[in-house]
């Protein structure tokens, strides 16, 4: 009985898109807004069923490569989310030791050792050198 459902569910699901990162992040947003609706306002409801109906069209869409684009995107911004916070959490651990700077040309963070005063510092990325401040 039951493997014959399961029969009948993968034919369905021939063809189809499935679960990617994209729909489980969209499942956990549904979530987080089904908890930012009890707790606050039930406006959120709105987003949290707007997120689990786009998860499950996903999910069962046909498009696949729409769907692809889709997730790489998100997987894009999902990674430069985590980098930040990577870049934060070294900052924080590294705090007795360095001082982090960004490059004023290509934005680069710099990893400077603790020495108060002004100084001419050379980016290693894009080579061009600038003066930074470090007061503490
Ligand atoms: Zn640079």
């Amino acid at each position: 009985m039951f493997r014959k459902l399961m029969d009948r569910f993968n034919r369905f699901m021939y063809g189809r898109y499935g679960a990617d990162p994209l729909f489980y992040a969209l499942i956990l947003l549904y979530v987080v807004f089904t908890v930012f609706a009890s707790l606050f306002s039930p406006l959120f409801l709105l987003l949290a069923y707007a997120a689990v109906i786009w998860a499950i069209y996903r999910y069962f869409s046909t498009d696949i490569y729409k769907r692809r684009e889709e997730n790489r995107k998100f997987l894009g911004i999902w990674q430069k989310i985590k980098n930040y916070f990577a870049y934060l959490r070294d900052r924080f651990r590294d705090r007795k030791v360095c001082r982090y700077r960004k490059c004023k040309y290509c934005h680069a963070a710099l990893r400077l050792p603790i020495k108060k005063g002004k100084h001419s510092v050379k980016c290693p990325r894009c080579g061009k050198s600038f003066d930074v401040h470090i007061w503490i």
